[in-house]
């Protein structure tokens, strides 16, 4: 049954089918949601006053993928309720804001025109012709005709293309990226032609997750204990009041039943382990967790280099029994049908964790795990149990994160590079509470300038060199030295997202990290004061800051 989502409901896009199944989703959705708006507004109207729609009616569109919408709402507006072009661009400008969830531009959708035109003829004629008028709007506002060219909806020549994120920021009202580090690269680089020009557009919303789930629901021990420092349960619909914990930080007592509970949600979440995948987790050892969609940028690949160096490192006897930190490693990822890289990845994964849990040579001082078909219930039962997380993607590529925040609502401390959301956490909750690494975007931007060579990193860090052999070498493919070279080969050749660059400093911290592990008192501490400083990062908030600056109405009842 779980086969049959993926290859209908949502189709491997590598195929010509494949795409065209999802514009006609696409379609479908946004089509079905402008007739309901309509229904819903106008009721039993039958010549409906359509614009008033914006005073009540508004999209956001949650990334380019309803981004059809726009020519959509163009045509009903047109052709079923008689308005002029004018009038329905006027409605349908105010109607729309766009909401960019990624950097990396191979997300931004882009369609060739052909393929538009098949399906929905009547739509690609209404999308050239916002490109028409939008050419000749920017004619009057710039004389950089180069500028233009780029900016062009629809691409000029043979085979032209339609780039939805574009006609999004076009077509609406306002632009938003999703953490505050995002909304500035968003204007600095992915869409600086279009904030040069319509600036005014450009807003940021730093994401956030719901309290009701991600606290009260998943870690109902951690709930009671925040409701008795603060003594009121309030704080689960004013999330800013988790700060009201900050003073009891400094109270052993109060830190050492903080501490209690990540214990207790430890136990529980090896009992759920044995329950649902017959792991065998032991709860005294450290919970290091990486969660969250398998995809090159956010550097999985980093980890399980990371953990075969240290796996390396106990076998050969490198650190000393005394000096080993026992620690669990829990991945949890599912990657896109056609991603190969990423499937790879969850193969090697997988793999290691095979080899290093049957090794009695690393009994009871390392362990590796993959529950399968990772999913919010398996991370409702792991994000309370987590002592640490990685959020380790290459700066500069992950939008926001929201595993990030839930992982710092719960208790656990984080490693991470200085990325999305990972930026306001580690402001709001204090750099001596973040375990930071890695390069920076000025960083990486300057190394792919210079011209990035990964094979160097590997001649220069033995740790490195070494994980590395061991994948080409057939240590996890039972010898096969083919299985892997895919992965062994971009490593070592093109690492596009910098993982070999950044592997000596996220080894380097481990130490760091391990020195406070082992001041449990100092960890929890720290870990509090996690929780008590991350309240900006309740959905809440956002919701809040989307219904002050963009919808730009109050809340219900104000
Ligand atoms: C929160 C969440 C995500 C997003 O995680 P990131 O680490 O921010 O990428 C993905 N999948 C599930 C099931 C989640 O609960």
């Amino acid at each position: 049954a779980a086969e049959n989502i993926s290859k209908i409901l949502y189709p491997e896009d590598s195929t010509p089918q494949g795409k065209a199944l999802r514009l006609e989703q696409q379609y479908f959705f946004v089509a079905a949601s402008i007739q309901d708006a309509i229904r819903v507004f106008y009721p039993g109207e039958e010549n409906p006053d359509l614009t008033t729609f914006p005073s009540k009616i508004c999209f956001q569109l949650n990334d380019t993928h309803p981004v059809i919408g726009i020519p959509e709402l163009m045509r009903v507006l047109i052709d079923e309720y008689g308005y002029d072009w004018d009038t329905a661009w006027s409605i349908t400008n105010k109607s729309f804001n766009y909401t960019c969830h990624t950097l990396l531009p191979e997300a931004l959708e882009v369609w060739p025109a052909k393929l538009i035109g098949e399906l929905l003829p009547r739509h690609l004629e209404i999308i050239n012709k916002i490109n028409e008028q939008f050419v000749a709007e920017l004619g009057t506002k710039t004389s950089d005709s180069a500028k233009i060219d780029r900016m062009r909806i629809v691409t000029d020549g043979e085979d032209p293309q339609v780039h939805m994120a574009y006609l999004a920021t076009y077509g609406g009202s306002h632009v938003n990226g999703v953490a505050a580090l995002h909304s500035q690269l968003l204007k600095d680089v992915t869409l600086r032609d279009f904030s040069d020009v319509y600036g005014d557009k450009f807003t940021n919303v730093t994401n956030g997750v719901t309290p009701r789930r991600f606290i009260r629901i998943a870690n109902p021990r951690l709930s009671a204990l925040i409701t008795e420092g603060l003594g009121t349960d309030r704080w689960l619909s004013d999330l800013d009041m988790l700060e009201g914990l900050v003073p009891l930080a400094k109270d052993d007592e109060f830190v050492k039943k903080f501490a209690a509970v990540k214990q207790a949600n430890k136990v529980a979440f090896s009992n759920y382990a044995k329950r649902e995948y017959d792991f065998d987790i032991d709860p005294n050892t450290m919970v290091n967790s990486m969660i969250k969609r398998l995809h090159e940028y956010k550097r999985q690949s980093l980890k399980i280099l990371s953990v075969i160096s240290q796996y390396a490192d106990i076998k050969s006897g490198k650190v000393s029994a005394d000096d080993i930190l026992p620690r669990t490693v829990v991945f949890g990822a599912k990657a896109a049908p056609g991603y190969k890289m990423a499937k790879l990845t969850i193969q090697l994964i997988n793999n290691v964790a095979r080899v290093v849990n049957n090794d009695p040579d690393v009994k009871g001082k390392l362990a590796v795990y993959y529950p399968w078909n990772y999913n919010i219930r398996l991370a409702q039962h792991l994000i309370p149990a987590t002592d640490l997380d990685e959020q380790i993607s290459q700066a500069g590529k992950e939008a926001s994160g929201t595993g990030n925040m839930k992982f710092a609502l719960n208790g656990a401390m984080t490693v991470g590079t200085l990325d999305g959301a990972n930026v306001e956490i580690r402001e709001r909750v204090g750099a001596e509470n973040f375990f930071l690494f890695g390069m920076t975007v000025d960083e990486v931007e300057a190394l792919y300038a210079k011209g990035y060579e990964p094979k160097s990193y590997y001649e220069a860090d033995p740790r490195l060199k070494q994980a590395v052999d061991m994948v080409a070498g057939g240590t996890f493919s039972e010898g096969d030295k083919g299985l892997y070279e895919p992965l062994v080969t971009d490593w070592l050749n093109k690492d596009y997202f910098m993982t070999l660059a950044d592997f000596s400093a996220y080894m380097d911290i481990q130490g760091e990290i391990e020195t406070l592990y082992r001041e449990p008192l100092e960890w929890s501490r720290k870990a509090l004061l996690n929780v008590a400083n991350s309240g900006f990062f309740s959905s809440d908030r956002a919701i809040d800051d989307y219904l002050r600056d963009i919808w730009e109405t109050g809340p219900l009842g104000e």
